[in-house]
């Protein structure tokens, strides 16, 4: 068994690595690859990796978006080591897990991210169709306009919600363990 110390370090490099967008070390991978503790965690940054890669070979807006995410995630850990005052208040350090909640959330609200896009493309072009004969150019341009800002501003929050959630789970998580 690997000494937890250790473990924390791999997997505190392992996310940078997916951070990033970067593979992760070589050592880094060859103890994840033979430990308990550290090898779900590799499989879940290696399926994540592919599935943002593949959602930005498709699309462009929810590339920006895991970007947007990402940037959160990485800013709330910053502030964590700085030992800022984050809103719930925590002890030195993140809540164990956090990476790992962190990492099950995004690849949960990825996963239907395309049909729900796929939804609201299908949606404006009926609109377009329907409001087409009705409306002005112009002004069906503006509705379709405040449409998709609102979409955005949607996913904006779900997808932004994810560090804290992700933080209030392992928070809850340690809680219960050391209990
Ligand atoms: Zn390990």
């Amino acid at each position: 068994m690997a000494p937890p110390e250790r473990c924390a370090e791999v997997e505190s490099r392992l996310t940078e690595a997916l951070l990033d967008r970067s593979e992760p070390e070589a050592g880094d991978r060859a103890h994840a690859e033979d430990c308990a503790t550290c090898g779900p965690l590799l499989l879940e940054i290696t399926e994540l990796g592919d599935q943002l890669e593949r959602l930005g070979d498709v699309l462009d807006a929810p590339d920006r978006l895991t970007d947007a995410t990402i940037l959160r995630v990485r800013s709330l850990m910053e502030r964590e080591r700085l030992g800022d005052r984050v809103p719930m208040r925590v002890p030195a350090g993140l809540p164990k897990g956090f990476p790992g909640e962190c990492l099950r959330l995004l690849g949960a609200a990825l996963l239907p991210f395309p049909i729900v896009v796929a939804w609201n493309l299908a949606f404006l072009a009926l609109g377009e169709q329907v409001l087409g004969n009705v409306l002005p150019a112009s002004l069906l341009s503006t509705v379709g306009a405040a449409y998709v800002a609102a979409a955005a501003g949607w996913f904006a929050l779900l997808y932004g919600s994810i560090p804290i959630l992700a933080h209030r789970r392992a928070q809850r998580r340690t809680a219960e363990v050391s209990s």
